[in-house]
């Protein structure tokens, strides 16, 4: 009866007992449980994290830190999965075992939304955008699986030249904290559809949906025991250790630029196999034939979507001189109009940051901002009502003023806050965009067509929307140019990185001339 109340329906105000309420009523976890096998079992220190609510600071859950040794028996569970099982399923088995998965959140999502909100102060309609997007995952991997494979090659007579698509074996996924079950699954998705097992690391700060995930599908048979293994622990113990195994074959990270340094470090050890989805510096570029009122909006949801804990986040706008002051308008008249609060309540916009580190690091930069006499249009501080004051909140923030070599305009922040940079001459403004470290993804408003392939050419950068943002159909290959990483996801692509290619070669008539 409870799990059909919406969490707006509960009749208590505080947000400290609506956060109470929800974590009783969805948070079924057991306290410091690895996942392997298909059991739940203890890890073999007794090492611990608590992993807490960022809004109220209340204890959620007691996980285990994982050990070197825990590690090791992770990889042989998914490598005695993959060898005795899953490398032998058919596409079509595995359809089904991924639709199962699809299923499975699908008539979960509300407690899933619920717990990812919960841990990372994401707001409960962000996390049920997430909770949708990794249901289309699902379904559009589990059916391009049916038709995935190699090719013939060209070659004389009496000879037949074939390539095939052969899974790695066991995948190591280490997920960040900012969309946990969305990126766990823009790997785990096209990894099990290629026929690869897998050990999960989720990020120690919110591991929570990974772990309900397990669990939910430990309840069903849709998923062989050791195909999907899930390991809490710290990214510098797990995650090297995954990184550096001789049975992991494939590693993909999302995560910092000096997380994805240090796994292309040790991935060299064993020369494994790396997918990095890294950081962004994404600009947002404003022509002056654009519909201003619509790029001011998408500005907005694009700047400050998941409190700005976006490598997509759009942190530098470049708008036209001659439209500046129209845009600036409605920019900041949408920005004001954005409710920051309780991320559990339907009208809020605005979540909290994923921690108080976090919190005064993004501070920190507005501040930096003040010093080079930038000006701060709205936003620049924390919210003064005292009811979100355990919580980890910023105030969306807009920057003028600025150079662009500022840290504020050249270094991602991770948080809600933007600077415009305005522009006049086309050559220079897209000297300035590329003059960035990142290639990540952009975002071009415009109506001439001219202007925008030509931009969108002319850009250092994987993913390029033009008069929208934030378009993630699945099929759209997703990854970034320069330090923004290596590979791409959520496409057909991506299944050429979780598979090698083999190619036979066969003599049909070894005695003919070739
Ligand atoms: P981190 O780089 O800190 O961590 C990402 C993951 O890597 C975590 O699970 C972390 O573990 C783990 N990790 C840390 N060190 C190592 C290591 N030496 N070896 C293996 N794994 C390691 O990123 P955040 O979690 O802080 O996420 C924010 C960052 O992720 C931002 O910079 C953002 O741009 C980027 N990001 C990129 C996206 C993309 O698609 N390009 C999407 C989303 C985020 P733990 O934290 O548990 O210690």
């Amino acid at each position: 009866m409870a799990e059909e109340q919406t969490v707006d329906s509960v009749d208590e105000t505080a947000i400290q007992d609506r956060h109470r309420h929800a974590s009783d009523t969805h948070l079924r976890l057991p306290d410091r449980r690895l996942y392997i096998g298909g059991d739940w079992v203890a890890a073999t220190g007794d090492e611990t994290h608590t992993v807490t609510d960022p809004v109220t600071g209340d204890a959620l859950l007691e996980t285990a830190r994982a050990s070197p040794g825990d590690v090791n028996r992770a990889v042989e569970a998914a490598e005695a999965a993959f060898q005795n099982e899953w490398r032998d399923t058919s596409p079509a088995d595995r359809q089904h075992a991924l639709n199962a998965i699809r299923d499975t959140i699908a008539s979960n999502a509300d407690r899933l939304a619920t717990i990812e909100s919960l841990d990372t102060g994401k707001t409960i309609s962000e996390a049920r955008g997430d909770i949708n997007a990794v249901v289309d995952d699902l379904e559009y991997f589990a059916s391009i699986i049916r038709d995935y494979g190699g090719r013939t090659v060209p070659a004389a007579p009496g000879k037949q030249i074939s390539t095939h698509r052969e899974p790695y074996g066991v995948c190591a996924l280490i997920v960040p904290w900012n969309f946990p079950l969305g990126i766990a699954t823009w790997k785990l998705a096209p990894a099990l559809a290629a026929g690869n097992t897998v050990v999960l690391k989720p990020a120690e700060l919110t591991p929570l949906s990974v772990l309900e995930l397990a669990r939910l599908l430990d309840d069903t048979d849709a998923i062989p025991d050791g195909v999907i293994n899930v390991l809490t622990g710290r990214g510098s113990v797990v995650g090297h250790e995954l990184t550096t195994h001789p049975d992991v074959q494939k590693v993909s990270v999302t995560g910092s630029t000096g997380t994805g340094q240090a796994v292309m470090r040790d991935a060299a050890e064993q020369i494994t196999e790396l997918t990095l989805e890294l950081g962004g510096k994404n600009p947002l570029i404003v022509f002056p034939d654009a519909d201003i009122e619509h790029a001011a909006s998408v500005a907005t949801m694009a700047s400050f979507n998941n409190a700005g804990e976006n490598c997509t986040a759009t942190s530098r706008l470049f708008v036209h001189e001659s439209v500046r002051d129209a845009f600036l308008d409605a920019f900041v008249a949408e920005t004001e109009a954005l409710e920051l609060g309780d991320p559990l309540l339907e009208s809020t916009d605005v979540g909290s940051k994923i921690g108080r580190t976090e919190q005064q690091e993004t501070l920190d930069y507005i501040e930096s901002a003040r010093e080079s006499n930038a000006t701060v249009l709205t936003g620049g501080g924390v919210p003064d009502d005292p009811k979100l004051a355990t919580g980890c909140f910023v105030e969306p923030t807009i920057i003028t003023d600025i150079s662009d070599d500022h840290p504020v305009a050249c270094e991602e922040i991770f948080g809600p806050v933007t600077a415009l940079l305005e522009w006049s001459a086309y050559d220079d403004m897209v000297r300035r965009v590329n003059d960035n470290p990142f290639g990540l993804s952009a975002g071009i408003f415009a109506s001439d067509v001219d202007d925008i392939y030509r931009t969108a050419g002319d850009l250092e950068t994987g993913t390029i929307w033009v008069n929208q943002y934030l378009d993630f159909t699945p099929g759209l290959p997703f990854g970034g140019y320069k330090q923004s990483g290596i590979g791409r996801e959520t496409a057909q692509e991506t299944l050429d990185q979780y598979t090698q290619t083999k190619a036979i070669d066969i003599a049909i008539d070894p005695t003919s001339n070739t």
